[in-house]
């Protein structure tokens, strides 16, 4: 089983977010009891009291104090059995990492950081509206590791407007000279309730070009694989198989219990999502009620997610486990599967999908046109 937990405060907004947060820090106390209380009552959500995975996402999970985190992980300890090699991963900005905290969180038994790098260009940071400075990126990094985590992760956009491809190139070196062993890169989108999605709206922003987003994809996958790194996922990047157990666990459709505003959950047929509003949140929880809605997925939205995530990974998508979720009949799809492996989108293997090289660049798109 696996846990997420929502910690929904940032010191700022970020341009391009659209995760739900507040920078109204005055309540996290608040948020932290409630999240506790919350653990208390889905405790028996997926059965199961086995934790293979915890992840610590937001919002910014290192806004918390060490005597929060605590509190958390003393409450999850009562309900739950944290599996002696658990993958406990902790989202931290880099402004927020010391010395002090780094070996904090470690004895706490956090063994994976995710970091928010983003980019080591100065004004690029600014433009994106981070908090942070890229000084402070590369100090985090090496500070991380020399507290011993070498479970470290990094976070990189592209196609961020006015970097150039030289400039991503040098982004990329400068991550690559870190010796990390995965990181995450985003292509920047542009969200509707955001800073740019208002300047995109007001036109002061232009879109960002399809065709300078697949140029910097292009670069990002040359370079990893230069560099060692095996594209496991779209987004994701791996050295020596440190792949993301957590977020490998979402992409392979198994079960998960998501803790705190916004969080989702999903125990095999039905997917839950807390209200994306702290005091909504606190308010339901002060009654010993779990603020959700969910869906029951039909079998098609199981296939569809299948084929929506399995394609996006280098497991691809297998089609006996397909059939099996729906029975593969219909004509529509092999018609389909004979269009994209003719314009080389897709590849079959002893009966796996997977997206070729330029399949990758459109992947959401060919996933879509396979739906059931
Ligand atoms: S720190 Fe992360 S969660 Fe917070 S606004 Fe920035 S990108 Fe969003």
């Amino acid at each position: 089983m696996h846990l997420y937990l929502h910690i929904p405060f940032c010191k700022q907004a970020c341009h391009y977010c659209d995760f739900h947060f507040s920078t109204n820090t005055s309540r996290s106390q608040e948020i932290v009891n409630a999240i506790c209380k919350e653990i208390e009552l889905q405790k028996d959500f997926l059965g199961t009291k086995n934790l293979e995975t915890i992840y610590f996402g937001g919002g910014t999970p290192s806004l918390l104090s060490i005597s929060q985190i605590e509190q958390i992980f003393s409450k999850i300890a009562q309900h739950f059995t944290i599996q002696p090699r658990a993958e406990i991963t902790f989202e931290c900005n880099p402004d927020d990492i010391t010395i002090q905290r780094l070996t904090e969180w470690r004895n706490l038994g956090i063994n994976r950081l995710s970091i928010g790098v983003q980019s080591f260009d100065e004004n690029h940071l600014k433009f994106l509206n981070r908090a942070h400075s890229t000084s402070h990126s590369m100090q985090c990094i090496s500070d991380a590791q020399k507290a011993g985590f070498d479970n470290l992760s990094i976070d990189l956009i592209y196609a961020i407007p006015s970097v150039s491809n030289e400039i991503w190139k040098l982004d990329l070196k400068k991550a690559f000279s870190f010796d990390v062993n995965h990181i995450s890169s985003y292509c920047l989108t542009i969200e509707e309730k955001t800073v740019f999605g208002h300047r995109l709206k007001e036109k002061v922003m232009k879109p960002i070009d399809d065709d300078f987003a697949s140029n910097q994809f292009d670069i990002l996958l040359e370079e990893m694989s230069k560099n060692s790194f095996e594209q496991y996922e779209i987004s994701n990047f791996a050295k020596n198989t440190a792949y993301a157990v957590h977020n490998t666990s979402y992409w392979q459709g198994d079960q998960y219990l998501g803790l705190g505003p916004s969080a989702h959950s999903f125990d095999g047929n039905k997917r839950f999502w807390n209200v994306s509003n702290n005091t909504k949140y606190l308010k339901a929880i002060a009654v010993n009620t779990v603020p959700n809605e969910f869906e029951t997925l039909s079998q098609k939205d199981k296939a569809n997610e299948y084929l929506m995530t399995g394609l996006r990974t280098k497991w691809g998508v297998d089609l006996g486990k397909l059939n099996k979720i729906l029975p593969l009949s219909s004509k529509d799809f092999r018609e389909t599967l004979m269009r994209f492996r003719k314009e080389e989108l897709i590849r079959e293997e002893k009966g796996i999908l997977r997206l070729t090289k330029a399949g990758k660049l459109k992947a959401d798109y060919v996933a879509s046109e396979f739906f059931f």
